[in-house]
């Protein structure tokens, strides 16, 4: 019968990010790595809520460790969506979610977006997970190699997310255990800055997992430390082994290192949690599109407002009135030139387009934006969070708004 031999966890906001947006769980016989997405702190709810629900156990209901570890893991993307359609604020709001459970004899996983799970077994450094990720989609196609994939510039662009939509797919396995095997949780702000050849030979070489943690956490911030960086280890041993103890104990009580045993400390405490939940005013839920993942943005619109919903119509009385009294400069033709304000939004053929001017569209055909820059990207390379966050229309300033479609194409704009 297995049990968690040790373990050991650290997170690290790195060296570019202000705050730390990841969460983790370590508590023999279950361990989570969340990595969170949003603005204006949301993240950290997300990610926060993810452990949270977690934290509570796989519980006695029917069904295999794993199901039970995956209808869990459904259960926080349940309540991260119902908090994200109460609250603007987090409207889109989502985190990865790795979780690994120790059984009898095997090690369950359940995951979504791209966190990942590897073992170590007899030097063999094998990972457990696919990431659900645009480059990986890519890869899986035969698009890219994973080396292009690992260096892409749009490789922290996920297609999976807890919160994002009100069903989410869960990805699961179980492996049987074995003693001496070693398991590592880790958020992509690890993944994303060391390659993995060198993660295996930082586990494989150090001669405790407090080593393996804190020189993987060093080699993250010496390559940058671009993202907020999460690792769990965990090391298996039987209980008949060389422990000594007796195979009667039951696995999960006899964690001999549950006194390491924490919350990540950036994560929200639950009291934090429902504190936030308490103060979210109660504004209808988003429009749908959103938080769908499937359905594409609205473009600037083409004249046909009919399709927008009541919160659509109050968010253009502002425009609106701009509108109006720009009537006369527009009459005069040179009402362009005046128009300091851009909007994100994508063009006729699908690509990610900065434009200048207002989204909208007189009656009589005249449109108030013209297209400033184009994008190398489409729609689809989006993650439904982007989409929902960034092409809403929202006025901004020109430097404002050419950054924001900079950070896109360069990748950097997951704020995971
Ligand atoms: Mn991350």
């Amino acid at each position: 019968m297995l049990r968690v031999a040790e373990h050991f966890e650290r997170t690290d906001t790195g060296r570019q990010r202000r705050a730390n947006e990841d969460a983790y769980f370590a508590r023999s016989p279950l361990f989570v790595v969340a990595d969170g997405m949003g603005g204006a702190r949301a993240g950290e709810v997300a990610s926060g809520t993810a452990v949270e629900v977690l934290s509570t156990g796989l519980g006695d209901g029917p069904g295999s460790a794993e199901e039970r570890l995956a209808a869990r893991v459904g259960e926080a993307n349940t309540r991260i969506h119902e908090l994200s359609v109460t609250d603007r604020d987090r409207a889109g709001m989502g985190t990865t979610v790795t979780a690994a459970y120790v059984g009898e004899n095997d090690v369950s996983i359940a995951h979504v977006g791209d966190s990942r799970a590897y073992r170590l077994r007899d030097g063999d450094f094998e990972r457990l997970t696919h990431d659900h990720s645009l480059v990986e989609e890519f890869v899986r196609q035969g698009k890219l190699t994973p080396q292009e994939a690992d260096e892409h510039p749009q490789r922290s662009i996920i297609t999976r997310a807890l919160g994002p939509e009100a069903e989410v797919e869960v990805d699961r396995v179980s492996v049987r255990g074995r003693p001496g095997d070693v398991f590592l949780l880790c958020s992509d702000g690890l993944t994303s800055m060391v390659a993995e050849a060198r993660v295996a030979d930082v586990v494989r070489e150090a001669r405790s997992l407090q080593d393996a943690g804190r020189a993987l956490v060093e080699a993250a911030n010496a390559a940058g430390g671009r993202d907020n960086i999460t690792v769990v280890l965990f090391r298996l041993e039987d209980v008949d082994g060389a422990g000594g103890d007796h195979a009667t104990q039951p696995h999960a009580t006899v964690d001999r290192s549950s006194e390491d045993t924490m919350l990540g400390t950036d994560a929200p405490t639950s009291a934090e949690v429902r504190a936030a939940v308490a103060a979210a005013p109660p504004v209808p839920p988003a429009e749908p599109a959103a938080v769908g993942g499937a359905r594409r943005l609205p473009r600037p619109p083409r004249g046909d407002t009919g399709d927008r919903g009541r919160r659509g119509r109050v968010r253009w009385v502002g425009p609106l009135v701009v509108v109006l009294v720009l009537l006369v400069p527009i009459l005069g033709g040179a009402y362009l030139a005046t128009q300091a304000v851009y909007f994100l939004g994508s063009d006729d053929q699908g690509a990610v387009a900065v434009f200048q001017g207002l989204p909208y569209r007189l009656p009589a055909g005249v449109d108030l934006y013209r297209t400033e820059y184009v994008t190398g990207l489409s729609l689809d390379q989006l993650s439904a969070r982007q989409r929902g966050q960034l092409l809403d229309h929202k006025l901004r300033s020109h430097d404002d708004a050419r950054d924001l479609a900079r950070q896109l194409e360069l990748g950097q704009l997951s704020t995971r």
